[in-house]
């Protein structure tokens, strides 16, 4: 099999390096990819929101099998275009992506099918009525942007001042772009945060491991929220009452919600839940996998990944074909000096090769660029280390160890991923 990925960060790369090592696969492209990504397979120029330059990259290469990873070609209608060919593509329609590409669509839909999340306060086209909500709000309250903008679109306000510069950015200064236009207020919910991501073929679907993101930047949850600094994945994360609530009370209902509605969806689908006292309830969805969550993930494969997504494309999704193996797994990201403020690029990365040396740790690329035969930085996160073993403490250890070899200027990275982990299997981080 010859298989294209669309996209260029760390999810990316571990789905590279996954769908490399698949006994079925001779060829693996990704578009664009980064730095390290040549090291697992070929990059090709691409953007990858544009779906006729994708349309016409397809063309030229001749993928058996295309999986996207960002969700902004899913939104653009990727998927449908390669279907309308007859190309095998994994990800959900442009219909289906609305899960990720609209709050609003997103809160109907589960109002709509009696799923538990935040109780909605409204949604708003004009400032004035956006500003006039705030007098009847109870806080904190969540303001999302209905579309997409890229992660910079929610905010938990905590008072008045602060909600009211946010509305401003969004739909007086258009600082969104498109995605800001529409605000969506509801209810803020407190409690653990927990990411459950399936594979579904639209009939059928898979659980993947249990997975926590760390979105703050700096440790003990501080400083402004990133695209994610490092992921664990343990089995502990999601004992079994718990899994059993999720699934009955989310997970059934929404896949059963979609085909009521008469929508197809193939791909991955993640669930962002909050664990609160009153249960878990959905705080987003996303059309598909999540950074750096997945280089947790796919660090625990035990399964030919190029098969099952094979299968999903093909409608024929066999749900015991996914294996884990058992144990745990963490990614650290290292990122850029300033991120997620301003950071400059090109700093030349050292220590890849000692990293790469250390038994069960891989270390994912996202924001990096080949300079000759240097590595440098390109972006904010730049690498994600990933290492499994045998239980999160040694998974972590490998994975800090590793982080301990690399150096580039301005690095900074958390030293506590998984450490709530650790301490205790049911709370969070
Ligand atoms: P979203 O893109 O909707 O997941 O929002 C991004 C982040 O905002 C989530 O991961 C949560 O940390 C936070 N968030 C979203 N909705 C709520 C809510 N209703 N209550 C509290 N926090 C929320």
């Amino acid at each position: 099999m010859k298989v294209l990925v669309i996209g260029g960060g760390g999810r990316e790369h571990a789905l590279v390096w996954k769908l490399r090592a698949s006994a079925r696969v001779d060829e693996v492209w990704c578009a664009p990819g980064n730095g390290g990504v040549a090291a697992d397979g070929e990059c090709v120029a691409a953007d990858a929101g544009d779906v006729a330059g994708l349309l016409a990259l397809a063309e030229k290469l001749g993928p058996d099998l295309t999986v996207v990873g960002p969700e902004l070609p899913l939104v653009n209608g990727v998927v449908d275009a390669f279907e309308k060919r007859g190309w095998l593509i994994v990800g959900p329609t442009k219909e289906a992506a609305q899960l990720e590409g609209s709050k609003v669509f997103t809160k109907e839909f589960l109002v709509r099918h009696g799923i538990p999340s935040a109780a909605m306060y409204g949604a708003f086209d004009t400032a004035e009525a956006a500003y006039r909500v705030l007098d009847s709000v109870k806080w904190p309250v969540v303001i999302k942007a209905d579309g997409l903008c890229a992660g910079k679109g929610v905010l938990v306000a905590t008072e008045s001042a602060e909600a009211r510069a946010f509305i401003s950015r969004a739909m007086e200064k258009n600082e969104f772009g498109p995605g800001g236009k529409r605000l969506m207020f509801e209810e803020g919910l407190s409690g653990d945060e927990l990411s459950f991501i399936l594979l579904t073929d639209g009939e059928r679907y898979a659980p993947l491991v249990p997975t926590r993101d760390h979105k703050r930047v700096f440790d003990d949850n501080k400083g402004p929220n990133t695209g994610g600094m490092g992921a664990y994945s343990s089995d502990e994360l999601l004992p079994d009452v718990l899994r059993e609530t999720i699934t009955k009370t989310i997970i059934e209902p929404t896949l059963r919600g979609l085909k009521t509605d008469g929508i197809r969806y193939q791909g991955f689908l993640y669930v962002g839940l909050m664990l609160t006292k009153n249960g878990p309830k959905v705080l987003e969805f996303n059309c598909r996998l999540g950074d750096p969550e997945t280089q947790a993930i796919l660090a625990r494969l035990d399964f030919d990944l190029a098969d099952v997504l094979d299968d999903v494309a093909r409608r024929r999704l066999q749900p015991e074909k996914l294996k884990w193996k058992p144990g745990a797994s963490a990614c650290v990201v290292l990122a850029s000096g300033g991120y997620p403020g301003k950071f400059e690029n090109g700093k030349e990365i050292r220590g890849l090769d000692e990293a790469a040396k250390l038994a069960d740790v891989k270390v994912l690329h996202a924001g990096t660029k080949r300079d000759g035969d240097k590595i440098v930085t390109h972006g904010g996160r730049v690498l994600g280390v990933t290492a499994t073993g045998d239980s999160l403490d040694s998974a972590l250890r490998k994975a800090y160890e590793a982080a301990g070899q690399i150096h580039f200027d301005g690095m900074h990275y958390r030293r506590d991923i998984g450490r709530h982990g650790r301490q205790s299997s049911a709370t969070g981080d």
